[in-house]
Order: C-alpha cells, then sequence, then structure tokens
C-alpha cells in the first residue's frame, strides 16, 4: 500500500501557497543501528567507518557518504561509560574486599588498570552505539526535514560524486 501524503489538487502547492508535503521518511532499525554503532561502522550502510579516530565521528560515510556530523553524542558516552564501568568494578571491590580483606595497594593495582582499561575499550561502541541510535532515531539533523539541520561544519567540505555505485 502507498501512502501519498499529498493533497488533492495541490500539486505544487496548496491554494495558500504551501509547498507540498514531503513524504513520510522510512523507518530505520534501532537494533541494527545500534549493533553497527558498537562495532565502529557507519548506522546506514554497516561498512563505512563511523569514526576516523578514536573517538572523533567522521563527518561522512566513507563508504556510503551518510551525513555523520549531524550527531549531538557531547558527554552522553563518558556518561554511559561511567556508568557501566561502576557497575562492574565497585561490585568485584566489594567483593574482593569482603573474601580477603587485601591490603589497599592490592586494591589499587587490581581496579584502577581494570577501570582504566574498561573505560578506555568501552567508550568508542558506547558513543558509536549513541551516535547511530541518533541516527536511527532521526535526531537533531538526522531528519532531512528537521529545523535543526544544519550544512556541514567549517572545513568540511560535502561529498559530491557524479556517479553513485548502486547497491
Ligand atoms: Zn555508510
Amino acid at each position: 500500500m502507498t501512502v501519498t501524503h499529498t493533497l488533492a489538487g495541490s500539486e505544487p502547492g496548496d491554494a495558500r501557497g504551501r509547498a507540498p508535503l514531503e513524504p513520510p521518511a522510512s523507518p530505520r532499525a534501532v537494533p541494527e543501528a545500534l549493533l553497527r554503532g558498537a562495532r565502529g561502522l557507519c548506522p546506514a550502510c554497516g561498512a563505512g567507518r563511523l569514526f576516523s579516530s578514536y573517538l572523533k565521528v567522521s563527518p561522512y560515510c566513507p563508504d556510503c557518504d551518510e551525513e555523520l556530523y549531524h550527531h549531538r553524542a557531547d558527554d552522553a558516552p563518558p556518561y554511559a561509560t561511567i556508568l557501566l564501568v561502576g557497575h562492574i568494578v565497585v561490585p568485584l571491590m566489594v567483593l574482593v574486599e569482603e573474601m580477603y580483606r587485601p591490603e589497599v595497594w592490592v586494591h589499587l593495582v587490581l581496579w584502577l588498570p581494570l577501570t582504566l582499561a574498561l573505560c578506555l575499550s568501552l567508550l568508542p561502541p558506547l558513543k558509536g552505539m549513541l551516535v547511530n541510535l541518533q541516527w536511527a532515531l532521526r535526531m537533531h539533523g538526522f531528519d532531512p526535514q528537521s529545523a535543526e539541520r544544519e550544512g556541514p561544519p567549517d572545513g568540511v567540505v560535502p561529498v559530491v560524486r557524479a556517479v553513485r555505485p548502486i547497491r
């Protein structure tokens, strides 16, 4: 079934001169986008790398040219990382303390490296999941019809390809 959002007799605009309504955007699968984000992959194609460095999101997907600069992850990835790592490390620390009563230096040797390793390894996948979730939910500029939609950031040249491969 095809649903059209154009009022009869309203082409190209209605009697008040408004532009015809855009067709509804196709839904984007949230679970698939989250899985791709956890692997650091583009939410749209699942092939291009989401990050250009450790935590820097590429402005465009290098594979499908999807605009990725619309994300507003801000401090949500560190927040999610702290929340998750805290729920892993603190119970372990309490358990070891209750079972073995080790010296303080043993705690330091155990938990500081573990906390650091967990934070550094979980931050990229959690950030990828949050960026891809924003894409899947068409938040911010990821919705082509959004008023929040902006052009590329300064210094970023939009990708223009003469011929786009058919997938
Ligand atoms: Zn892509």
